[in-house]
């Protein structure tokens, strides 16, 4: 694995590969890495001659300056996780070389309804934020494919508008959320959980199947159950949603088309997101 830190040398590295026979396959992150990113990584290695993994903690889609300060960071083991990969290259950069202009002014991007609801409403500015470093880093990466998680549901869409508005040639390729055995989605900020609430946070995808078994039957009954669950375990719920899977357009019942339930809710100090596609 190689270690580079420069843009510069990322691109001009990069540009004497291009004879690759094979694609590039790059996996943004922010470290704290576990199994839910290396399944990322595994399928860019089986889908690309060359796997670019970023990590870089974006300061600027972060709402909460406390939420930016206590993301957890665990550089040395992620560094063994992604050798354990296969990576080829980590691409460490700094604040400094993203944003070379600063972080002030920066470029607003014309994401219209897509920011204005669910993490959108609650996390303001957060997906500019997200364009903000993405599309920065498919500058210099120039990626073929580009492997993103499904469990950042809105976030996948908010990128394929990205791609769609800048008309960046890579293909944007969604892997499914990877679990603990109790339901858990794994996340970094899962760390940051108490074993108490360790033991209470897979309510979060016990509520999201729970919506999913019933919301054939009622939409609103499923997410006013999914909320009280939440609540009996002590969660402060954001939203539990049911929404267009495509357009993310709120929904009081189900349609014929594809759906997906979303929630956000803190247990103590740390905010979970999860989301489930609902069978048609
Ligand atoms: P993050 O480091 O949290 O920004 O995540 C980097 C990438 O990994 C994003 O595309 C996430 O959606 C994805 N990811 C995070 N958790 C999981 C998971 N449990 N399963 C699959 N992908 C995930």
């Amino acid at each position: 694995m190689i270690l580079i830190k420069k843009p510069e040398t990322l691109r001009t590295f990069l540009q004497s590969c291009s004879n690759l026979s094979a694609p590039v396959g790059f996996v943004p992150t922010m470290g704290a890495l576990h199994e839910g990113h290396a399944k990322l990584i595994r399928l860019s290695k089986g889908n690309s001659a060359l796997t670019v993994v970023s990590i870089f903690v974006n300061p600027t889609q972060f709402n909460d300056p406390s939420d930016f300060n206590k993301y957890p960071s665990s550089i040395e083991e992620d560094i063994l996780l992604l050798a354990n990969c296969g990576t080829d290259i980590l691409f460490l950069p700094s604040v400094s070389e993203i944003y070379s202009g600063g972080t002030n002014s920066l470029e607003k991007y014309p994401l219209g309804y897509l920011e204005t609801i669910l993490e959108g409403k609650y996390r303001p500015g957060h997906f500019q934020g997200v364009c903000q470093v993405m599309h920065r880093l498919l500058q210099i990466v120039d990626p073929h494919k580009l492997f993103m998680g499904q469990k950042d549901y809105q976030q996948c869409l908010v990128i394929a508008k990205l791609i769609e508005l800048m008309k960046i040639k890579s293909e944007l390729i969604v892997v499914p959320t990877l679990r603990e055995a109790d339901g858990l989605a794994l996340s970094s900020r899962n760390r940051r959980l108490n074993k108490d609430e360790r033991n209470r946070a897979a309510t979060i995808s016990a509520a999201l199947y729970h919506i999913a078994a019933g919301y054939k039957k009622s939409v609103v009954q499923v997410k006013h159950e999914a909320i009280n669950m939440l609540e009996e375990k002590k969660f402060r719920v954001d939203y539990v949603e049911v929404a267009d899977a495509a357009t993310l357009e709120i929904q009081q019942e189900k349609t014929n088309r594809p759906q997906v339930a979303l929630i956000a809710a803190f247990l103590g100090e740390v905010r979970l997101i999860d989301n489930l596609l609902l069978p048609g």
